[in-house]
């Protein structure tokens, strides 16, 4: 019992430490630079940041929140990012404990946090995450209880297709490009790690989130229908809501009709 309390400690402080690479990740990849090297500087003043100013989250706060060397405000996404890796890090092993399913559920989780916050500031989900998601996906699917790799395989394929299909009618009617490339791709990647069976929930959940969410930052900002809203980061939510809660939510569905 005490050491099961130890190891979700771990699990929680490995998670922010991901967190911080996934930090690197985001700011990084868009940019198209390496995400090894150089180590990470002050984007305001170029200064190294020491090993002792990058503890997750607790160098945030000792900092309050600014450059050691020109006090140029941080990012709050940075300890924000930290957290929630570290969240999923521990739901994830409360779930599966220390097995091969922690480590790879914390790989496509993690890319959904990644794709999300580089989707929220570039209106792009890098194909260099979601088409090697898609492989470990498919790859994944022979290691894991669920989906089996025939499940994994039409999730890829109705994942994208599913899309596809909506994006190439919402063009013709509108005459507007509404959805791009890269949501197509994710959620074929949602579909290799989860299962096609998955995707209607996904689908249905990241719609309403969109609805709600979007809409409301839509009346919020003022400018109307001008806005482009990136649907990525619902995709993501979207997935983890199911892959936490999708049994409960099926469930409570189901005992509606009983
Ligand atoms: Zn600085």
């Amino acid at each position: 019992m005490a050491s099961h309390t130890i190891f979700s400690i771990f699990s929680f402080l490995l998670g922010l430490v991901l967190g911080s690479f996934a930090n690197v990740c985001i700011y990084r990849l868009p940019l198209g630079k390496s995400i090894v090297s150089p180590p990470s500087s002050c984007p305001h003043c170029g200064s190294q940041i020491r090993f002792y100013d990058n503890i997750p989250v607790l160098s945030y706060i000792f900092l309050k929140g600014k450059c050691r060397q020109c006090k140029a405000p941080i990012s709050l996404q940075y300890p924000i990012v930290e957290l929630i890796v570290g969240i999923l890090s521990l739901a994830l092993f409360t779930r599966y404990g220390v097995s091969y399913q922690y480590i790879l559920y914390l790989i496509f989780t993690g890319s959904l946090v990644i794709i999300t916050f580089i989707d929220l500031h570039h209106k792009v989900i890098p194909d260099i995450i979601s088409l090697p998601g898609i492989i470990i996906g498919f790859l994944a699917s022979f290691l894991l209880p669920y989906p089996t790799w025939l499940d994994s395989a039409i999730g890829i394929v109705a994942g994208g297709g599913a899309l596809l299909l909506i994006a190439v009618i919402f063009e013709k009617v509108t005459g507007k490009e509404g959805m791009g490339g890269g949501d197509i791709k994710l959620l074929a990647m949602i579909g290799a790690w989860m299962g096609w069976k998955a995707l209607p929930f996904v689908v249905l959940i990241s719609s309403i989130l969109g609805i709600i969410i979007g809409g409301g930052a839509l009346v919020a900002s003022g400018k109307g229908m001008r806005v482009k809203i990136p649907f990525g980061p619902f995709l993501a939510m979207g997935s983890l809501i199911y892959f936490f809660f999708g049994s409960s939510i099926v469930g409570w569905y189901a005992s509606l009709f009983v």
